[in-house]
């Protein structure tokens, strides 16, 4: 509404093959249509005057009046004050700082329509940088709210608007979904929808736009999800029409492994072998993800999966995202298939050169079967005789580029998924759609529920005392240091004088320290000690997250507990808790404690049924954090929440199907409406 209408009317056009400015990639707008769906955050009452004797202080309004006095001072401010009349009053246009031309606008006997919260100032009614506008007396009021859209550094609101104006006249905004599908599910047609939120009408309800329940927000929201719904079909087809070794049947070793294995398959692990088992017998590539909380019993079935890409004839490539974690599974292979012959290597970084082009050759010719490593493993001058199948442990760790880089290695393996952080229904059902998944439901038997303990870092003294105790009786535990994100430096720093402190406070004790900067061979030797019970106590930083396994281990200890994410919290509880002792985990905190650190430390103190948790994790940090590496590049939902509108992602799941049985090309139309060229990263 600022002065001067005539030249931003002539830049509002868009440019004449369609392209916008680029600056609004920043806003992750790219096309006309992406300027249709760029909606509103809020909106601004234009459309009627309050006559200025009517003004209230503290709301905001728009009144109009004739100038009837500018005056203009330097001191102590530079300081433009325009009162403005009409026949119910007048008011004071208060500007600081004003530029030069703005005095000419304010000459006396101009009508100024003005838009800003009212106040009472020293010299009566006043608003202090009201938008405003030089207008004539019967210039017409706006038949719409005006529209505030979301915006960046560099872009003015009042461009904005024009040009998503000039968009919605311009595009095409034809439904792409046929009458039948929008009767049934109550939803208004598109350009209906899209014209009412970028212009609403003056008398529609208010809440219902701010809470976004209005139809056509509905309708909006509905389309976003049923977008990716139908992305990610689209991608899971795809996969579908490519080929890859069919594994099927019974395979003699698989049943020697599991003839070997120290116990039984629990029910749960039965069921997802099952799974996996008949994905791997299909000609396409298997992408399964397979779920189960801390200690559920992964890496036997991931295991078993192995055995049958081997017992065909095939490699199979075992990932993992720390060289620790990575390490554990290479002694857990090699302890289960040395037994029967099968050569399993070793590849991380920190390598020599000599071991990792050894373990190359090996790989290359084919007579190494397994390979267990770190994403070592996937990089291109690695490469793999007949690849038949890629296990990804703790897959949220890994980003999609690392995903999609394992996946082209030798042609289309099936791939294996894993992970302990269960992805709540919701997510599941959206970003997840393209995988199938099958859930370790069940801990093997014989596990104690580990009790939790809160105590304020004060009470460190009596958490020593109670390690000396414990440990004398044979207990094994962990002393994990807090994690101090800025600084890796840092927290290797804590973790020496922790290591200091501890072994002068328990002189009694082996302590043992493990860090990410260790040598690995170091880092290797220390946690086999521990394994081998040598070592008591081991004080660890973060690195030791993620699946490390010592079954005799039963207590821990977390300090800075109120600095850690509600998911590392449980998975590094559920390094205990894994043998027949009873298990404890100490949670030590700092105070003050703020708001969220409060509410993380309530819900890890009160459960530990991973699912619960990772719900309340996601309540607590939105989706797009929880999801993490793995949703960067992905598009992201921007108008659906999925808490909320968890009725529409139903009804979009199943139109989704219609759709794509019954009119393939709407489904396509749709997509390229929606996610235009974005929808590449899930293609691929
Ligand atoms: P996660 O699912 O967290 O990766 P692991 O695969 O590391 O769990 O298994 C945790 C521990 O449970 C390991 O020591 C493993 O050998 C053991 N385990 C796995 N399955 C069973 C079972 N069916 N019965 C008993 N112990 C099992
Ligand atoms: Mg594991």
């Amino acid at each position: 509404m600022a002065a001067s209408p005539k030249p931003a009317q002539r830049k509002a056009a868009l440019t004449p093959d369609g392209t916008l400015p680029v600056a609004y990639a920043k806003l992750g707008l790219f096309t006309p249509t992406d300027l249709v769906l760029h909606l509103p955050l809020r909106y601004e009452d234009e459309t009627r005057l309050t006559p200025i004797g009517d003004a209230l202080p503290g709301r905001s309004l728009q009144v109009q009046g004739e100038v009837t006095q500018c005056d203009v001072s330097y001191k102590p401010r530079r300081t433009l004050v325009a009162k403005i009349a009409d026949a119910s009053g007048e008011l004071n246009l208060r500007f600081l700082n004003f530029y030069g031309s703005q005095a000419k606008q304010f000459a006396v006997g101009k009508t100024i329509r003005a838009l800003g919260e009212a106040r009472g100032g020293f010299w009566g009614m006043e608003m202090v940088h009201p938008r405003y506008r030089v207008v004539s007396a019967n210039t017409p009021l706006p038949d719409s709210l005006t529209p505030v859209y979301p915006s960046a550094a560099g872009i003015a609101q009042n461009l904005l608007r024009k040009q998503i104006a000039v968009a919605l006249a311009q595009s095409d905004l034809r439904d792409t979904l046929p009458d039948s599908l929008l009767q049934r599910y109550h939803l208004p047609d598109f350009a209906r929808s899209v014209r009412t939120l970028h212009h609403p009408p003056p008398d529609i309800p208010v809440n219902q736009l701010e809470y976004r329940t209005h139809p056509a927000w509905r309708r909006i929201k509905f389309d976003e999800l049923l977008a990716q719904q139908l992305s990610l079909r689209l991608a899971r087809n795809a996969r579908r029409s490519q080929d890859a070794p069919a594994l099927p049947g019974p395979v003699d070793l698989v049943a020697q492994l599991q003839a070997a294995l120290p116990f039984s398959l629990t029910a749960a692990q039965r069921r997802c072998w099952d799974e996996i088992h008949a994905d791997l017998g299909e000609r396409h590539p298997m992408q399964r993800l397979l779920q189960g909380d801390v200690g559920s019993g992964k890496t036997v079935v991931a295991a078993l999966a192995a055995a049958q890409a081997i017992g065909h004839g095939y490699q199979a490539a075992f990932m993992a995202p720390t060289e620790i974690l990575a390490e554990q599974h290479f002694h857990k292979l090699r302890q289960w298939f040395a037994p029967l012959g099968i050569e399993v290597v070793w590849l991380a970084g920190s390598l020599s050169k000599k071991d990792k082009l050894a373990a190359c050759a090996k790989l290359a010719s084919g007579a190494a079967w397994l390979a267990a490593g770190t994403h070592a493993l996937f990089q291109e001058q690695v490469e793999f005789a007949r690849l038949g199948l890629a296990i990804i442990d703790e897959q949220h760790r890994f980003g999609v580029a690392q995903r999609l880089a394992l996946r082209q290695k030798g042609g289309q393996p099936h791939q294996l998924m894993m992970s302990a952080t269960p992805i709540p229904r919701t997510l599941s059902m959206s970003y997840y759609a393209d995988l199938d998944v099958s859930v370790i439901d069940e801990l093997p038997p014989g596990r104690t529920p580990i009790v939790t303990k809160l105590l304020a870092d004060s009470r460190r003294e009596q958490v020593i005392a109670l390690l000396r105790d414990r440990c004398r009786d044979g207990t094994q535990a962990y002393w994990v240091c807090p994690l101090i994100e800025e600084s890796e430096k840092v927290q290797l720093q804590t973790a020496l004088d922790t290591h200091a402190a501890l072994t002068a406070a328990l002189p009694a004790l082996s302590i043992g320290l493990v860090h990410g900067r260790m040598k690995s061979r170091d880092k290797a030797a220390t946690m086999d000690a521990f394994k081998r019970g040598e070592v008591q106590l081991l004080v660890a930083t973060t690195v030791i997250e993620v699946g490390v396994d010592v079954p005799n281990a039963s207590l821990m200890v977390i300090e800075h507990a109120e600095r850690m994410g509600l998911s590392q919290l449980h998975q590094l509880r559920g390094r205990v808790g894994r043998g027949s002792a009873h298990s404890a985990c100490i949670l030590l905190y700092q105070t003050p404690l703020s708001d969220t650190a409060r509410a993380r430390l309530k819900v890890i103190f009160e459960s530990g049924d991973g699912f619960h948790i990772a719900r309340e994790d996601l309540r607590l940090r939105g989706p797009g954090e929880f999801l993490g590496a793995r949703q960067s590049g992905a598009p992201m939902l921007r108008f659906a929440d999925l808490e909320a509108d968890i009725d529409l992602l139903e009804q979009a799941r199943e139109a989704a199907d219609w759709l794509l049985a019954n009119q393939p090309d709407s489904a396509h139309r749709h997509v390229a409406r929606w996610l235009g060229g974005r929808q590449e990263f899930i293609k691929a």
